[in-house]
C-alpha cells in the first residue's frame, strides 16, 4: 500500500517563504479552470493557473463538446424555435433532480443567452443546424441538439426546445472548446505553470491563502492574494472515494481524461468544506439511442422500464440503478438499417432470430417474456400510441421480423475512442456531486458559513445538479460558474 500525501491545510506560521504569490491561484486547467482564469485576469487581477499534466484539457478536452444553453439564443432562433429562461429553468429543475440547485438553475437559465455570446466572442464555433434524433454525439457538425426535451413526462413540465450547442467539429467538440479557451488564455496575462500539481491548502486562521504544490519532485508554495480556485474535475477515478460515496459506480468504465482523482475536492474538504450528492453520477450507457429509440429496451425479464426518447443518460442510470445493467436493446431489421453506418458505432446485434419466441431462448429471457413485452407495444404502436411510459408517437411502430437483441454490457467503439472501445460492464460513468458552493463559486462550509478564500466550479462541485444529468450541463455550469468564480476570487475582501 502506498503512503498517502497529506491533504489537511498548512498554516501559514509554519511557513519561511513564498515560492510564487499572485492575487489568484487558479488550481485544474479544464474548461472550469480556463473560464475562471479568464474572468479573473478580466477583472484586473495577477492569476496563476496550475495544472498537473503538462499542458490544459482535463476531461473537458475530451469531452463531446455538447454545452446546455437556451432561453432564444441565435442558434436555437436560426433553426426556428423559440424558447424561454422560464421553461429553461422548469425543464433543468425536473430533469436535474430531485432537489436540484434552484438558485444556480434560475441564475443559468436567465444568463444563458448571455453565456452564449461570451464563449462565442471569445471564438466557441456552433453552427446553426439541428440534428433532430436521440444522440450522444450527432456524426454531422449540426449545432443544436435535442436533451430529451420533448420526451415524456419533460414536455408537460416545460415547452420543449432543444437546448444541446454543440460546439463545431467533425467528432467530439471538447477538443475545440479547449483549444478555444486555451488560446484565449495564451493572449491573457494569465501565467500558466504545467506539471505542477496541489497537494493541500494553506490557511491564515479561517482564510484559505495559499496552496502547497508539487512540481517535478520539488516542493512549492504559492501565495494567492484575494483566492485559491478548485477546478480540478470529479472523483471517478478514485476508486477508494467511489466505494465510500458511489459504490454503484465502481467497477464500470470512467468517462474522463483518468485524472479525475478528487483531489481537489478532498483538499478542501480538509479546510472544511461540505460537500453534495456525492453519490450521483452520469451512466454513460453503451448503447446507440438512435437504434433503443427505434425499438426498445429491456431487463432480464424482458419488461420495458423507460421510454426510450429521453436524454440516454436517464436510461442509464434507469439500467444501473435498477437493474444492474442487465438490460437488452430490442429491435427489428428496419430500425436498425435506419439507423446511418456512421451513428452505430460499432454496434451489432448480437443475437438475430425470426421469432421472439427463439430470441428470447437465445438471450436467456423466461419463455413468453418478449412476445408479451413485444405484443404489447406493437398493439399500441400500431395507434401510434404508448400508454406504458409515453414514448413519443413519432418513434413508435410495431416490430417485425426478423428481430435483434443488443447485450449493452459487450460495449461499443465510438469513433473518436480510436481502436478502443467501451465495453466495460455496459457503462463509463462520471461523478456529478462535489463541493457545496454558491451562485459565486464560494465554498461553503457544514454552517453553511463561507470559507474565506475559497472558490470552486466545474465537476470539482456539484453544480446544477443534484441526481439526474443532462449532457451540455457539466461544460456548461463549468464555463459558466468557473467564470463568476474567477470574477468573485478576483475581488478583493475587505479588508484584506
Ligand atoms: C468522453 C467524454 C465526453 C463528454 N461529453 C460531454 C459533453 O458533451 N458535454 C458536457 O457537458 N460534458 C461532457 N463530458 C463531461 C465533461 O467533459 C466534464 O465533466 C467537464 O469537462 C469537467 O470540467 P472541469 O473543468 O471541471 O474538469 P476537467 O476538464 O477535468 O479539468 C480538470 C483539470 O484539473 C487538473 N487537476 C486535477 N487535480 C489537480 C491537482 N491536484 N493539481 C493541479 N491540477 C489538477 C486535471 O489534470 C485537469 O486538467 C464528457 C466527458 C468525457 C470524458
Amino acid at each position: 500500500m502506498t503512503a498517502r500525501v497529506p491533504v489537511t491545510p498548512i498554516d501559514v506560521s509554519t511557513l519561511e517563504q513564498y515560492d510564487h504569490e499572485t492575487d489568484v491561484l487558479i488550481i485544474g486547467y479544464g474548461c472550469a479552470g480556463a473560464s475562471a482564469a479568464l474572468e479573473a485576469c478580466a477583472a484586473g487581477a495577477d492569476v496563476v493557473l496550475l495544472e498537473r499534466q503538462s499542458g490544459g484539457g482535463g476531461s473537458s478536452a475530451l469531452s463531446g463538446g455538447e454545452i446546455y444553453l437556451g432561453g432564444g439564443t441565435p442558434i436555437q432562433e436560426a433553426c426556428g424555435f423559440t424558447d424561454t429562461p422560464e421553461d429553461m429553468e422548469k425543464f433543468l429543475l425536473a430533469a436535474l433532480g430531485p432537489d436540484a440547485d434552484r438558485a444556480k438553475i434560475g441564475l443559468y437559465s436567465r444568463e444563458s443567452v448571455a453565456h452564449y455570446q461570451w464563449l462565442v466572442d471569445h471564438g466557441v464555433p456552433f453552427k446553426p443546424s439541428l440534428w433532430d434524433s436521440p444522440t450522444w454525439v450527432p456524426p454531422t457538425e449540426d449545432g443544436l441538439m435535442w436533451m430529451g426535451e420533448n420526451s415524456y413526462p419533460f414536455y408537460e413540465i416545460a415547452e420543449p426546445a432543444p437546448r444541446g450547442h454543440r460546439v463545431t467539429s467533425s467528432g467530439f467538440g471538447g477538443k475545440v472548446l479547449m483549444a478555444v479557451l486555451s488560446e484565449a488564455v495564451e493572449k491573457s496575462a494569465v501565467t500558466v505553470h504545467t506539471d505542477t500539481s496541489a497537494l493541500r491548502l494553506i490557511k491564515d486562521g479561517d482564510r484559505v491563502v495559499g496552496v502547497v504544490a508539487r512540481h517535478f519532485g520539488e516542493t512549492v508554495h504559492y501565495r494567492a492574494r484575494r483566492g485559491v480556485v478548485i477546478t480540478t474535475g470529479g472523483f471517478a477515478d478514485n476508486k477508494e472515494m467511489l466505494a465510500q460515496h458511489a459504490p454503484q459506480l465502481v467497477g464500470l468504465g470512467v468517462n474522463s481524461d483518468g485524472g479525475d482523482d478528487g483531489r481537489g475536492i478532498v483538499m478542501a474538504q480538509a479546510a472544511g468544506a461540505a460537500v453534495r450528492h456525492m453519490s450521483a453520477g452520469q451512466v454513460g450507457i453503451s448503447l446507440v439511442p438512435g437504434m433503443m429509440v427505434r425499438g426498445m429496451i429491456v431487463d432480464s425479464m424482458g419488461r420495458r422500464f423507460i421510454n426510450e426518447d429521453v436524454y440516454p443518460g436517464l436510461v442509464g442510470q434507469a439500467a444501473l440503478f435498477q437493474h444492474r445493467l442487465r438490460v437488452w436493446v430490442i429491435l427489428d431489421e428496419q430500425a436498425y438499417e435506419e439507423v446511418p453506418v456512421d451513428e452505430r458505432w460499432g454496434v451489432q446485434p448480437h443475437f438475430v432470430a425470426e421469432t421472439l419466441e427463439e430470441l428470447e431462448a437465445e438471450i436467456g429471457m423466461p419463455e413468453g417474456a418478449l412476445q408479451t413485452t413485444v405484443g404489447e407495444y406493437n398493439r399500441f404502436a400500431e395507434r401510434g400510441e404508448d400508454p406504458y411510459f409515453h414514448k413519443s408517437a413519432r418513434w413508435l411502430r410495431p416490430l417485425r421480423s426478423p428481430f435483434a437483441a443488443i447485450d449493452v454490457r459487450r460495449g461499443m467503439a465510438p469513433p473518436e475512442y480510436g481502436d478502443g472501445g467501451t465495453g466495460s460492464g455496459g457503462a463509463e460513468v462520471f461523478t456529478i456531486g462535489g463541493l457545496h458552493t454558491t451562485v459565486d463559486g464560494v465554498v461553503l462550509d457544514l454552517d453553511g458559513e463561507s470559507i474565506p478564500g475559497l472558490f470552486a466550479a466545474g465537476r470539482a462541485t456539484s453544480g446544477l445538479h443534484s441526481w439526474g444529468y443532462i449532457s451540455g450541463t457539466s461544460l456548461g455550469d463549468g464555463t459558466f460558474f468557473g467564470r463568476r468564480a474567477g470574477s468573485a476570487a478576483a475581488t478583493p475582501a475587505p479588508g484584506v
